[in-house]
């Protein structure tokens, strides 16, 4: 018997189930999974009203997820995901893939190449699921956190058409699958947001404008920011923190992107 939902990686998985209560039965047939039953199950939360936000930048996967909580207009953590092992077998699979397909689009024999294309299908699969379960980790790291501080869930990234315009260019090309997390790891925070009951929101902060004096500040290598007007200076990343941290009130009283009482998920069990 297989069953689906909740997401894999809940904090505490185990008792996710606790209130959620069987609302509906549906039998179905499906050509691919066969005749199932679906159990509606309904689980009551009381949202949230937030006093603490985990904000999280979503960048590109090999210049990490960037997270602050900030309690009362005051930044008390920092986070730095993915692990930096995670980082660095990422960009040793894709090296390896790029050589691969380098030395198959060279080769004459046939045979040999077959050989070395099915290795790269191999990689690339490997580093899918490299990017899968850093993915599932960060998600279960940040929304645990989010639970302990009975948090709004506030995500800064780019926005789905630079997203997708970024994956199509040219960067996107030899980078495109250190982009390929970035909408998971999105929608995967969404989803345990609602499951878990805390208020998730979107918003865009800056990281180019200073959050001191509001300067536009400078790229000053190594991806650290500097402001020309006050000298305020920091890592890229760090600064959107920063900035929710001087619009904490605002984002607080923010609508959140759902306002759902009752989740409903289904449990599939397979006959
Ligand atoms: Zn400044």
């Amino acid at each position: 018997m297989q069953t689906q939902n909740p997401p894999t990686g809940h904090p505490t998985s185990h008792h996710a189930d606790d209130n959620a209560v069987i609302k509906a039965v549906d039998i179905h047939g499906d050509h691919r999974l066969g005749l199932y039953v679906a159990l509606v199950f309904a689980r009551d939360v009381t949202p949230v009203k937030p006093k603490v936000l985990v904000i999280v930048n979503i960048n590109r996967l090999d210049h990490g997820v960037v997270a602050g909580v900030i309690v009362d207009g005051k930044i008390v953590k920092w986070l730095k995901l993915p692990d930096v092992s995670v980082v660095k077998e990422l960009k040793r699979l894709h090296q390896r893939v790029r050589e691969l397909e380098k030395r198959a689009a060279r080769e004459i024999d046939p045979a040999g190449r077959a050989r070395l294309e099915e290795e790269v299908g191999r990689l690339k699969s490997k580093r899918f699921g490299v990017i899968r379960d850093a993915v599932v980790k960060m998600a279960k790291e940040l929304v645990g956190l989010a639970v302990k501080y009975h948090a709004a869930i506030v995500v800064d990234g780019i926005d789905e058409r630079t997203y997708s315009a970024r994956k199509q260019s040219g960067e996107g090309g030899a980078r495109k699958h250190l982009y390929d997390g970035l909408g998971q790891l999105r929608r995967r925070l969404q989803r345990l947001a609602q499951w878990y009951g805390l208020p998730y929101r979107e918003v865009r902060l800056y990281s180019t404008v200073c959050p001191r004096c509001g300067a536009k500040m400078r790229e000053a290598g190594g991806r650290r920011m500097q402001c020309p007007a006050c000298g305020f200076s920091d890592h890229r990343d760090n600064i959107p923190i920063y900035w929710a941290k001087r619009r904490y009130w605002e984002i607080l009283q923010k609508q959140p992107v759902f306002s759902a009482i009752t989740l409903l998920t289904r449990k599939f069990l397979h006959l």
